[in-house]
């Protein structure tokens, strides 16, 4: 089995994610007392934050790039950056390194083309939603255009991800705030709906939703555990 390597803590509550799903893949197809090796590396997300609320990406990258050569030199085969959000600087990091870096929505993008789905609504942090790094790439990359909430429900949205989910607070009333936009949305012609901020999950499940949801976070772990158990 090859080696995972995650570039964690943003935050760590979806890491703890990240290593229960590998694990229990891990455990479910190879059985017995199997789990994922991996390799872990988890930073002070207040730090990284700061960086990003302050519009410093260079500093940003300069953190990122530190800490995938460290994951790297550890002995990772491969690496996962535990964060939609920070894949604004995906390229950057895969330069900096030789290992592969497994992006989360090249994990993503499969399973939202099986489902037929065309125009996926992305509930995402204010950056992910908003800036080109991420729909961009699964437009390009993928031929899947996303749709956005309109601007109050982000503001809304990425609130909730850094007050509430990011501190470990799952609340019963921003689940249905969640729940009345993904709704909202649907009537407008959403046909799905992606978890893309690695925390959503803790809030809503895809049982939720009465179109096809997408877990960025189940599907770039399992993405990494085929990996791990390729030839
Ligand atoms: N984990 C979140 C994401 O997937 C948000 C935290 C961050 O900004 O990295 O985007």
């Amino acid at each position: 089995m090859k080696t995972i390597g995650l570039l964690g803590g943003m935050s760590w509550e979806s890491t703890v994610t990240y290593y229960q799903f590998l694990n229990r893949m891990a455990r479910e197809r190879l059985g017995g007392l199997h789990s994922a090796r991996c390799l872990i590396w988890s930073c002070d997300f207040a730090e990284i934050a700061a960086l990003q609320a302050a519009g410093d990406w260079d500093k940003a990258i300069e953190a990122m790039v530190a800490a995938a050569r460290q994951v790297e030199r550890g002995g990772a085969d491969c690496l996962l950056i535990c964060t939609n959000t920070m894949h604004k600087m995906a390229k950057d990091v895969q330069e900096a390194i030789d290992i592969p870096l497994l992006h989360i929505a090249d994990a993503t993008a499969p399973a939202i083309r099986d489902a037929g789905c065309s125009h996926p609504l992305l509930l995402a942090t204010a950056y992910t939603m908003e800036q080109d790094f991420y729909k961009g790439h699964l437009e390009r990359e993928h031929g899947i255009s996303v749709k956005v909430p309109d601007e109050d429900d982000r503001i809304e949205i990425h609130r909730i991800i850094y007050e509430e989910l990011c501190q470990g607070e799952i609340w019963a009333d921003s689940k249905q705030t969640y729940l009345d936009i993904v709704e909202k949305e649907i009537m407008a012609g959403a046909d799905g709906v992606i978890f893309g901020c690695t925390e959503i999950g803790l809030l809503v499940s895809r049982d939720d939703f009465a179109v096809p949801a997408f877990d960025t976070t189940a599907l770039h772990a399992k993405a990494a555990l085929d990996f791990a158990l390729s030839a």
